[in-house]
């Protein structure tokens, strides 16, 4: 008898939007929501999920935020639910499935490969 397993990372997103002023770039845009995960599979087949990670994006200026762990899991439940400022903290620099690259001075988070933040224009 052997298994075969692995663990990987996944990640969801989900049927949720709102619109936003948003209060980096000040243009409107759009709050998506996604999670993260890490997955054990066996045989192919995923058994368990842990390290859940809730993120919200902004399709204005694509700034990520890691979102309140309880409002992720009502925006998971299909609850309508809104977002508020207070329920947002600033991820930096890790990954998302893509490779965002964030401004240790601003903050300022980019999936594009930019040498200089292009919001406050230091070396990133
Ligand atoms: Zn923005």
């Amino acid at each position: 008898m052997f298994f075969i397993m692995g663990i990987t990372e996944g990640r969801k997103d989900f049927d949720f939007s709102q619109t936003i002023t948003c209060s980096l770039c000040g243009r409107y845009g759009i709050y998506t929501v996604f999670m993260t995960y890490m997955v054990l599979s066996l045989f192919f087949i995923p058994c368990i999920k842990w390290n859940r990670h809730y993120y919200v994006q902004t399709s204005c200026c694509n700034t990520v935020y890691e979102l309140d762990p309880e409002k992720g899991k009502q925006i998971a439940r299909g609850e309508s639910v809104e977002i508020l400022n207070s329920d947002l903290k600033r991820a930096d620099g890790r990954h998302y499935g893509n490779t965002y690259k964030a401004c240790g001075y601003c903050g300022y988070t980019t999936d594009e490969d930019f040498r200089y933040c292009p919001k406050c224009g230091r070396e990133l």
